[in-house]
Parts: C-alpha cells; sequence; structure tokens
C-alpha cells in the first residue's frame, strides 16, 4: 500500500514533530518500524532532509492533510500517526511502542471507535499498527491479525455475535 498524496493544510506544518520518523519503516534505509531514524536529530529535524528516501518525502499524515483535526491530533502530541493509503479506505493508526495505549486516552478514544463503527458501516477498516503489528479496531474492542506482507489484504466478517478478521494474502 502506497501512502495518499494529498495537499496537505494551509499554514499546517510537521515544526518539531517527527513522530513518522519513528513509527514507519523506511525500506530505502533498511529502518525497521517502531525505531527511531538514524538521521532524525532531536530539535533538528532530518538530517539529510535534502536528500531523504522518497518513501520520506512523499509522506503526509492524515493530521497534516485534514483540516478538521485540531492540534490535539498533531501526532507529537497524540503519540500516533494516522495515515491513509491509495486505493483503499482503510485509516491506518500506528502508535509509538513506548506508548501503545495513547490513542485509548480522550479525546482520541471515543473519536477512534466512532470512526471504526462508521468505516464497518461502509466495509472499511481503521487499523492499529504497533511494530508492524496490526489489529482491526473495532466500536469496543481490537482484533489481532498479525504481521502483514505487502499487499495482503484483511476480511471481516461477523457471525451474528461477534467479528471475526482473517488476513487474505496477497496473490
Ligand atoms: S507525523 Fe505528520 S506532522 Fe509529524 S513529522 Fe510526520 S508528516 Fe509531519
Ligand atoms: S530519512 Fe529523514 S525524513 Fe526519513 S525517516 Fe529518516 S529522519 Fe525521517
Amino acid at each position: 500500500m502506497e501512502p495518499v498524496l494529498h495537499e496537505t493544510v494551509p499554514g499546517r506544518a510537521c515544526g518539531s514533530c517527527m513522530m513518522c520518523c519513528k513509527s514507519f519503516p523506511v525500506a530505502e534505509l533498511a529502518k525497521p518500524a517502531g525505531r527511531w531514524c538514524t538521521h532524525a536529530k532531536a530539535g533538528r529535524g532530518c538530517s539529510i532532509h535534502d536528500a531523504r528516501p522518497g518513501t520520506c518525502s512523499a509522506f503526509f499524515c492524515v493530521w497534516m492533510r485534514n483540516p478538521t483535526l485540531g492540534e490535539e491530533w498533531k501526532p507529537d502530541r497524540a503519540k500516533f500517526v494516522m495515515s491513509s493509503f491509495a486505493g483503499s479506505e482503510v485509516l491506518a493508526i500506528t502508535v509509538d511502542p513506548a506508548q501503545p495505549s495513547a490513542w485509548k486516552r480522550e479525546p482520541y478514544h471515543s473519536a477512534i471507535r466512532g470512526w471504526a463503527g462508521a468505516a464497518i458501516e461502509a466495509r472499511s477498516q481503521v487499523l492499529l499498527i504497533n511494530g508492524g503489528r496490526v489489529s482491526v479496531i473495532l466500536p469496543n474492542t481490537e482484533l489481532d491479525v498479525g504481521v502483514l506482507s505487502p499487499g495482503d489484504q484483511i476480511a471481516l466478517s461477523h457471525d451474528g455475535q461477534r467479528f471475526h478478521a482473517r488476513v487474505v494474502k496477497a496473490a
């Protein structure tokens, strides 16, 4: 899945935030998810900014692109990064492994559970990602599906009593 490229909110800037430099893997640098990039310098940002990989220069989180999200949703304050992907309605919430429950604080928790309910109605999904491990967020719980490979999809079903999630491997 490739990050969606959209206009950023006028006047909104990353500033001191570098949460995506910890949260996400960067294939070009063999950087794993959930660990600080060696080029991320506290208070100074990316030390290779002009030569940073395409994965980095192409990415803007949902907070940077959605004007309805207030300052409290800025990733370095919320302690998680929200992202969406080309060709998919999935919303991914990638947490800082050092603070994996930050999304369960308010005002985040109520909003995210609400989006999870709306996503089910829309046949979409809200995913929780912690160090590469993925769960589907439901209105009242989460379903762990483990580590996905590129192209894998998650099929959500309901048996009349509860939801079940299974991974559909990429062809
Ligand atoms: S997480 Fe969002 S706000 Fe923070 S540095 Fe990345 S793109 Fe900028
Ligand atoms: S190369 Fe720069 S922008 Fe990319 S993850 Fe590392 S510090 Fe962040």
